[in-house]
């Protein structure tokens, strides 16, 4: 079993450099996707409240013999439920469905500017983490400015931003901002959702350098980069695949050459512009 790295979160709570995905998977898939990771070895999962498999996420913790605290175990506040009191609401329903007495990460899933509920919405993610219910708060989606508000009117500095990050999207000046205020970067959609990226040639030939995946090469390279990573996958051998990426490292020249694959090509949606609360 591979042994992932742990990095130091801000308020002191320690976390796997790499984790688990669930992103649709739908909830009957769930518990046994999630069980499968846990087998291989992952010791994070990454859930929110938005992918509806919060009940099959935390049925497969309770089931896997793993005991609780040894599980980091991220949620997500989804956008119609931002606001104080909504927050708390909110929390208290994803709890519920996980199963588990506290989570360990808990993110407000995106800004959206547009209606300015964030500051509030943080206030109540500090009630939570003040009275224990959440070992650690973070956000998710967060642009330079949105964080700047969270630091200039707020108290606790967000232990992490989960944000998209591939090589197509390396998000340098964001990972600056970050690194100068000790927020921890997560990368969502590491592998750029297993599109064309990783039939790259760049990635490939680093692959076959290596002796190694294209997607091991990607999420080595993020490693490498210090962000934490939550690849998902349904299929077994890939889930195996992607935690087995300890054994290797790549040198100064395939870091280089992986930084010139920066297109500023985004698979989502754009943070600031994204309204959706459906
Ligand atoms: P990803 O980059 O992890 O890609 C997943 C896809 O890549 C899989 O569905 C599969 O098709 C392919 N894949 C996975 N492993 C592979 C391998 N070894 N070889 C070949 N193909 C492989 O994309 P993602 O699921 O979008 O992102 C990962 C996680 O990030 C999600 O599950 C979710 O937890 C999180 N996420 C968060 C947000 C957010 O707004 N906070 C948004 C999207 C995703």
């Amino acid at each position: 079993m591979s042994s992932v790295p742990h990095i130091t979160l801000n308020n002191g709570v320690s976390m796997p450099q790499l984790g688990f995905g669930v992103w649709q998977v739908p909830d009957d898939e769930a518990a046994a996707t999630v069980a499968r990771a846990l087998e291989a070895g992952y010791r994070s999962i990454d859930t929110a409240s938005a992918y509806q498999n919060e009940e099959g996420t935390g049925r497969a913790i309770a089931a896997s013999g793993v005991p609780r605290e040894e599980v980091f175990l991220t949620t997500k506040l989804w956008n119609s439920d931002q606001g104080y009191d909504a927050t708390l609401r909110a929390f208290d329903a994803s709890l519920a469905r996980l199963g588990t007495e506290y989570v360990d990460l808990y993110l407000i899933h995106w800004p959206l500017p547009m209606f300015d509920r964030y500051v509030d919405t943080w206030r109540a993610f500090e009630k939570l983490y003040a009275d224990g219910r959440v070992r650690a708060i973070g956000v998710s989606n967060f642009q330079p400015p949105h964080l700047q508000r969270l630091l200039d009117e707020t108290s606790a500095v967000p232990v992490l931003n989960q944000v998209e990050l591939h090589p197509q999207l390396q998000q340098e000046q964001l990972r600056t901002f970050h690194s100068a205020h000790e927020i921890a970067t997560e990368a969502w959609s590491p592998l750029g959702q297993g599109k064309d990226i990783l039939t790259d040639p760049v990635i490939t030939g680093i692959g076959t350098k290596h002796g190694r995946t294209a997607a091991q090469v990607i999420l080595r390279w993020h490693l490498q980069l210090g962000n934490v990573v939550i690849p998902k996958s349904v299929t077994p051998s890939r889930i195996q695949e992607n935690i087995d990426v300890f054994g290797f490292e790549l040198d100064a020249e395939d870091l280089a050459a992986i930084a010139g694959l920066e297109t500023g090509t985004r698979l989502g949606p754009d943070p600031s512009t994204m309204d959706y609360t459906g």
